[in-house]
């Protein structure tokens, strides 16, 4: 999404990489791409994390489902691996329904969804993507939430070859434990 929707003239700056954005597993920022593995801390990259949330009802706790960190140039090759017609369908979806806002604070830009406008506490399954480079955050309309209703209705906008292309993504690094399987139900997951 970032080089495609790039929205020129909103200022952005950087610090340190919040806590929330860290690995889960190792509580530091993310080292690796997960499509080239290169050293993204290292070599000062860019990188977009993401973060897909599930909120246990009734309460304020949260449960990370996955989470992975990918380098710009993998993140444009996934891109480029669906067909011209999916991308732009999902490009417009995005362009039209879009509410990019910048905060002093991130916390309050992911308070609400970046597509419905939707009060993100209110839903139970959500996406967090932040784009960082090297150690640092940067702070621009990223990072967003959205709402995972939001995101199965992009994936509804996928060519089945598109489809197939985004699931194996999936299915590469998610799948393997059983208890995985529920979690990625085929066609309603999409990296925009
Ligand atoms: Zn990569």
């Amino acid at each position: 999404m970032f080089k495609k929707h790039d929205f020129r003239g909103m200022e952005f700056k950087f610090q340190p990489i919040p806590t929330d954005f860290f690995n889960s597993d190792t509580h530091a920022p993310f080292e690796n791409c997960i499509e080239c593995d290169i050293d993204l801390i290292e070599t000062q990259s860019e990188y977009l994390v993401e973060k897909s949330v599930r909120r246990l009802m009734g309460t304020d706790a949260v449960e990370v489902l996955f989470e992975y960190a990918i380098c710009m140039g993998c993140a444009q090759h996934i891109r480029e691996k669906m067909s011209t017609e999916s991308r732009e369908r999902i490009d417009q979806h995005i362009m039209n329904r879009a509410r990019p806002q910048v905060h002093d604070l991130i916390d309050d830009q992911l308070k609400t969804c970046f597509l419905s406008g939707n009060d993100i506490d209110q839903v139970s399954e959500y996406v967090v993507h932040a784009h960082c480079k090297g150690d640092q955050l940067v702070h621009s309309v990223y990072p967003y939430a959205i709402d995972h209703a939001q995101l199965e209705e992009i994936a509804e906008l996928l060519s089945a070859k598109s489809r197939d292309e985004m699931d194996g993504f999936i299915e590469r690094h998610f799948m393997g434990p059983p208890e995985f399987a529920e979690l990625f139900s085929k066609g309603k997951y999409v990296l925009i």
